[in-house]
């Protein structure tokens, strides 16, 4: 049991080391083998017995020579050979070739006595029939002492491995877990209780017994249930969902079982169980049939929290991304019946996060966190506190001293949309075109009402785009308008034209831009009622996806009629969108022109750039001038 105090590191050196206890034994297994196949081969070459021909022992037997035989089940006669003849040999045994009708009545005619028995087993035969069985044992033995890592750790083979934590070692608290505001004041109650339990048990107040936290992978579920402890001061076991299931039956409820023994003798404290769904789907509903295994450490850990009294002092925290497909019984009073959402952060709580992991880094004084924190909407914890890593990366690769908004950037880029391609050799015509393309959508930005300001474009090539314009939300929203929507459709809209007032015809690179616009297009139509005929009404139901993020079919719910009204809705908003762009861009042709040739030159241009360009801002005066 000590070890299981110490982290898992510890565990897997020994494991590679040659370990002379555990080999000993494989050494010992190899050469009783070696023994046996050895003896085998001896004990078979049985030199006192002659095999002789059956046609032989015929004669021998005509000319009564023959003393006695036993003859055996297998067809087999062993017999002796009276003193008088000539041969060297008086013990000599055959085979029978066929079924001899005579054989009986000569033998009789001749005297010979005769006995019956069983073929006897020798040495050699023994030890190949058990052979295959010394080997399965053995195989077995082995296996079993391969899976538990070495003598001491013999039969934890069942226990529950959960990592422990002790507060003082590793002080996690509320002050790291940037924003969550509402998570930590449900939580709150949880660090109360398991400070002074007593206030709580002596008015006769339930504590919950087990708190479900709820939210997308990397919001920092599993950093909230660490404060909690750290709050508390009590000790934290945390286990994986996962590392419950095993190949073997029964061993995940023991590991259950093990696991809340643990928890009992270390009151007060927490279990955290991450991956609850790895355990906790929805019995008989498995994929690829039923799972006894995964049913069985179910049930045992609804069991051990039945039996549970909060008075212990032991809560139970478990976090899953898939409150979906828990077993609705894992869901029930006493058991997981506070659910507390750990939501991705907003823009403000980006930036505390930033600001946390920043503390880390040496940040360039003048940095505008603040700035990356608006530019990365829809990023997780773990997103950002990646980012923060990535840009120290870069950092150091640059051979800066400091972290600055570039390196920043950089990495949010990289994390977006993957790490850019410059050393791709890019011809000047290609340049130009991607130039004019990135052009249009970057100027539309400047000639619709209702957009988010452009924060840069850039035709440095990423993963697969060949360059990009993108905007950034002044402030978070999360629904937005038809007009937005019409002007987003126009956005994208603005690189295919601008190839088609330039070249004359348009290329395969503005594939995605059409399948952009087309889709905000459909679902204006079937799904936010933001047509001009088809309004209130939604089609196609979308299947529930069963992996976030994934849409899978649609319920075609219409006549083929309707079809063809919304397919008419849809062109009808492509159409005139991509009428107004044509409007724009042509009014404008020497501003996108002046955009289109500045990027070919410096490649990246932001809002502030642009403006400057086109004359929406005035460049800031450069102090005296004397020419
Ligand atoms: P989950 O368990 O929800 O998948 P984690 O708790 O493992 O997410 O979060 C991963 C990492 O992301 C944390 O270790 C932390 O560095 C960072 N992180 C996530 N959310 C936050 C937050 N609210 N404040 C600070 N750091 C966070
Ligand atoms: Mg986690
Ligand atoms: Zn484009």
């Amino acid at each position: 049991m000590s070890n299981q105090n110490k982290p898992p590191e510890n565990k897997d050196p020994d494991n590679m080391k040659f370990d002379f206890n555990k080999n000993k034994f494989a050494l010992f297994f190899l050469l009783s083998l070696i023994v046996m196949f050895v003896l085998l081969f001896m004990v078979s070459e049985n030199g006192s017995e002659v095999e002789i021909p059956y046609s032989v022992f015929l004669s021998y037997l005509e000319q009564g020579e023959i003393d006695a035989v036993k003859i055996l089940d297998n067809n087999e006669i062993r017999g002796t050979l009276s003193g008088s003849t000539s041969s060297e040999y008086t013990v000599f045994k055959t085979i029978i070739p066929y079924y001899d009708d005579n054989l009986m009545i000569q033998l009789r005619e001749k005297g010979v006595k005769i006995t019956g028995g069983a073929k006897a087993l020798s040495v050699g035969q023994i030890v190949l029939e058990l052979l295959p069985w010394l080997l399965f044992v053995g195989f077995f033995w082995f296996m079993l002492r391969q899976f538990q890592g070495g003598g001491n750790k013999a039969f934890s083979f069942g226990k529950s491995r959960a990592k422990k934590y002790h507060p003082e070692q590793e002080s996690i608290t509320f002050a790291d877990v940037a924003g969550q505001d509402e998570a930590k004041y449900e939580l709150t109650e949880v660090v109360e209780f398991l400070k002074t339990p007593t206030k709580f048990t002596n008015i006769g107040a339930k504590i919950p017994k087990g708190v479900l936290l709820v939210g997308m992978p990397g919001t920092g579920k599993t950093l909230m249930a660490k404060a909690v402890a750290g709050e508390a001061g009590v000790p934290f076991f945390h286990m994986s969902g996962s590392d419950f299931v095993e190949m073997f039956v029964g061993v995940g409820a023991s590991r259950v079982r093990d696991l809340f023994d643990q928890g009992r003798k270390n009151a007060p404290c927490i279990l955290f169980i991450d991956e609850l769904d790895a355990v906790g789907r929805t019995r008989g509903a498995g994929y690829g049939g039923g799972n006894d295994e995964r049913e069985q450490t179910l049930n045992q850990m609804l069991v051990e929290m039945d039996g549970f009294d909060t008075k212990t002092g032991v809560i139970i925290i478990a976090a899953t991304n898939r409150p979906d497909v828990l077993d609705p019984a894992l869901l029930r009073p006493g058991r997981f019946d506070r659910q507390v959402v750990v939501d991705l952060p907003d823009v403000r709580e980006r930036e505390a996060i930033l600001n946390i992991h920043a503390k880390k880094i040496p940040l360039d004084k003048n940095t505008n966190i603040n700035r990356i924190a608006k530019a990365t909407p829809g990023m997780s914890g773990a997103d950002l506190a990646n980012l923060i890593n990535e840009a120290a990366l870069f950092a150091a690769r640059a051979d800066s001293k400091t972290v600055g908004i570039e390196h920043l950037e950089e990495a949010r880029d990289k994390l977006l949309m993957g790490i850019a391609r410059k050393s791709k050799i890019i011809s000047l015509e290609d340049k130009t075109a991607t130039a004019y393309h990135e052009a249009g959508h970057a100027l539309l930005h400047y000639h619709v009402k209702n957009t988010d300001p452009l924060h840069k474009v850039t035709i440095i090539p990423r993963g697969r785009a060949l360059g990009m314009a993108i905007s950034l939300p002044d402030k978070e929203s999360y629904s937005k308008n038809k007009s937005w929507l019409l002007d987003r459709i126009k956005i994208t809209m603005g690189g295919y034209v601008a190839e088609e007032i330039i070249y004359g015809e348009t290329t395969t690179g503005t594939q995605n831009d059409i399948q952009q616009a087309t889709n905000i297009a459909r679902r204006m139509v079937t799904e936010w009622g933001m047509s001009d005929s088809l309004n209130f009404i939604s089609f196609g139901q979308e299947e529930e996806p069963i992996f976030i993020g994934k849409e899978i079919a649609r319920h075609k719910d219409y006549s083929e009629e309707t079809a063809m009204r919304i397919d008419e809705e849809i062109s009808k908003i492509l159409d005139s969108s991509l009428e107004e762009t044509r409007k724009i861009l042509t009014t404008n042709l020497d501003q996108l022109k002046l955009i289109a040739l500045e990027l070919v030159d410096k490649e990246t241009l932001d809002d502030h750039d642009i403006k400057i360009l086109i004359g929406m801002e005035h460049e800031p005066s450069v102090g005296d001038k004397t020419e």
